[in-house]
């Protein structure tokens, strides 16, 4: 099921921790990236071809025909043809895009100029032969004829590949200094080198972007930056999120709720949960948020990163370490499962991201890299089986509370390990993330980013 082909992981740090608009990864950052990536193999036409060509045209499929309007794709496709990228996008324009059927945008390629409008996509059933779920093909046209084609796959966590044109991934033909495909195979690394595991990915990291070790530093310290930002935010931004749930946001009075705890044991759970949600629901408004594994878990890990800065007092470059030892439990289950909700379910996402910032939090608190990997095992082990069927293919419900949950087990998770015998555990990592992807397989679609089945098909909202 991974899309990727490497025998080995060779992801950087930087395409699991991205930065971009809410509220999906797999439906807002990825059909960005490929649209761009679209635009850029248009403006290689030479003008006496491209003076030929007519209009572009969208076609949406599977997961992203299904819940794409709740999730922004159709924008995030035409932001893209605008030329706009997730990183710095602007995101309320971006939020603003489409909202009236005649409005027209406009592509400008030399002396061309595409008019793009809510007309322009088409929200299909299925694609014959296509392998993914979320697919998308983007169409040069002269009139009823296609000029060019292409065809892209969004494979989670904004991740995005195209059928015969491997430079759209984006992926470094840089090679990781340490090669490794499993967390097995990652600790036997460790052992023989005798290295710290933060160590071995950011010198891998820097074998595969390329960037200086110190570059990586400063930009692990954006990460944390941008992070940081969305729980500030989050917790203090009252109002109704987009779309036709009309769910509020609970964060604010969350926070200001557990600040009046006093001394009672349940603070510390109220600040944290209130940070999961103020994530989340900075993400459902379409804000900016890093993917962690993806947009829609996108809470759990800041949550326990805003927890660690402002509650425990550890430095950036403590909270880095550990971000670099939560993106190997990521890579793994990348590598070797999927962190996509259409096709895994929910525990590609909630759970890898609650793995994820087990792994973070017990890595900081000094435990060696067997109780980190307990710690990620146990945070997954209690997701198998989670499936995706958000309310009406909005990112909110069950998504937002969703986040709170996992960065609480998170945190639960790490406590279970820390204090348990670490010989005594007897899952491996490994061994969980097969069971993820095993049970993703046999996962109805329904349950699959599809709003077919679950609490999808419920009429709770409106
Ligand atoms: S249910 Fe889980 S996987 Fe599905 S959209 Fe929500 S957060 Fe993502």
């Amino acid at each position: 099921m991974s899309e990727n082909n490497s025998p080995f992981i060779d992801t950087s740090v930087f395409d699991l921790f991205k930065i971009g608009p809410g509220p999906s990864s797999s439906h807002t950052i990825g059909p960005m990236k490929a649209a761009g990536h679209f635009l850029a193999v248009l403006k290689q036409i030479p003008a006496t071809e491209l003076a030929k060509a007519t209009d572009i045209k969208i076609e949406l499929y599977g997961s992203l025909s299904l819940t794409g309007k709740g999730h922004g794709t159709d924008r995030s496709i035409v932001g893209g043809l605008l030329g706009w990228e997730p990183e710095n996008c602007d995101c309320a324009a971006l939020s603003r895009l489409l909202s009236s059927p005649d409005e027209k945008y406009y592509v400008h390629i030399g002396a061309k100029a595409f008019a793009l409008s809510s007309s322009s996509i088409d929200f299909g059933n299925s694609r014959d032969g296509s392998i993914w779920q979320n697919t998308m093909v983007l169409k040069l046209m002269t009139g009823n004829m296609t000029m060019l084609e292409k065809e892209y796959y969004s494979v989670g966590g904004g991740f995005i590949k195209c059928k015969d044109d491997d430079s759209a991934s984006g992926v470094s033909a840089n090679e990781p200094f340490f090669k490794y495909n499993t967390m097995n195979g990652l600790k036997d690394i460790l052992k023989k080198n005798n290295i710290r595991l933060s160590d071995l990915i950011l010198k891998n990291e820097a074998a595969i972007s390329g960037m200086s070790e110190d570059d990586v530093q400063k930009r692990l310290d954006r990460i944390i930056t941008v992070m940081c930002d969305a729980v500030s935010r989050g917790i203090n931004t009252e109002g109704i999120l987009p779309g036709p749930i009309k769910l509020a946001r609970k964060a604010p009075a969350l926070y200001r709720r557990a600040g009046k705890m006093g001394d009672s044991p349940d603070r510390f759970l109220a600040f944290l949960n209130s940070y999961a949600l103020a994530v989340s629901e900075e993400n459902a408004a379409g804000h900016r948020v890093v993917t962690a594994p993806t947009s829609g878990s996108a809470g759990v890990v800041p949550a326990v990163v805003y927890l660690l800065r402002h509650h425990f007092f550890m430095l950036n470059h403590e909270i880095a370490e550990g971000l670099l030892a939560a993106a190997s439990v990521g890579f793994v289950a990348r590598h070797n499962a999927s962190i996509s909700g259409a096709e895994v379910g929910c525990q590609g996402e909630i759970g890898v991201a609650s793995a994820m910032a087990a792994a973070l939090v017990t890595y900081v608190n000094g435990y060696s890299t067997r109780i980190v990997e307990n710690a990620a095992e146990i945070a997954l082990e209690h997701h198998l089986g989670m499936t995706c069927d958000p309310v009406d293919g909005y990112v909110q419900i069950p998504c937002i509370e969703r986040n709170a949950v996992g960065a609480i087990d998170a945190y639960n998770a790490y406590l279970l390990a820390s204090i348990g015998d670490p010989h005594k555990q007897k899952v491996t990592l490994d061994d969980v993330i097969k069971a993820m992807l095993e049970t993703g397989r046999d996962m109805s679609s329904k349950y699959k980013e599809t709003a077919l089945g679950g609490l999808a098909a419920c009429s709770i909202c409106c």
